[in-house]
């Protein structure tokens, strides 16, 4: 089965993608994982890094051929998960020419809960374990709970940048929601639009019950 998660930045695609992957037990490509780790090879191009902390989009050639590029490889075999990819409709439709796609995720959420988590959002770089500051309790030291190690925070979580990411999500990414829908009435695929404000754990539940699956 293949899957796509699509939704604002913040929404929560890198977490349920993570927990669904672990559940049905197939690999999540994510996008800005692929580009941060081809980033010295691709640099030569663009200035990747910059444009990924300035919250900019990476040129579709580029990211498009990266995706593909896993796709193709052995381990996507019993399906996958894209969490990040596509983002504008160049790469939808790309996409569309290169392989089916079975169930598409639109998570959404009000901007106000995006900006909250995104800015309040601190990751243990090494595990990519992701917390936010409110789950910390007042004066507690916020380190990873495991390794008791210090956290981070991304540099396109600052306030500005966020801004920034949500207009771009707002005009590039969130016309692919039309697109799918289309797909979904045609019957190509099928669009589930799910409320991401509730808990982490609610999501999971609506996204298994989609999946035919109990949590
Ligand atoms: P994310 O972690 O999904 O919020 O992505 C972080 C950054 O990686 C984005 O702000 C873009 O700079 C870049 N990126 C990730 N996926 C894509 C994509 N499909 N197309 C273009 N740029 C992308």
């Amino acid at each position: 089965m293949n899957i796509i998660f699509i939704g604002p930045p913040g929404v929560g695609k890198g977490t349920q993608s993570l927990l669904i992957s672990k559940t049905i037990k197939i690999p999540i490509i994510s996008s800005s994982k692929i580009l941060k780790e081809n980033i010295n090879t691709l640099s030569t191009m663009q200035n990747v890094s910059k444009e990924i902390n300035d919250g900019k989009l990476i040129n579709d050639n580029i990211v498009t051929k990266l995706i593909f590029s896993q796709i193709e490889k052995k381990f996507c075999k019993p399906g996958f998960i894209l969490d990040g990819f596509p983002r504008t409709i160049i790469q939808a439709k790309e996409l569309k020419k290169f392989k089916k796609i079975d169930i598409i995720f639109y998570l959404f959420a009000k901007k106000n809960v995006l900006i909250d988590r995104l800015i309040g959002r601190r990751i243990h770089v090494p595990s990519g374990r992701v917390f936010n500051v409110n789950s910390f309790a007042i004066g507690e030291k916020q380190l990873d709970p495991l390794t008791k190690e210090p956290l981070s925070i991304r540099k396109d979580d600052s306030k500005k940048i966020v801004k920034k990411r949500l207009e771009i999500y707002n005009s590039l990414t969130k016309p692919l929601i039309e697109f799918y829908r289309t797909e979904s009435i045609r019957g190509t695929c099928k669009l589930y639009e799910i409320n991401a404000s509730k808990t982490i754990e609610h999501v999971k539940t609506e996204l298994l019950h989609h999946l035919n699956l109990n949590s």
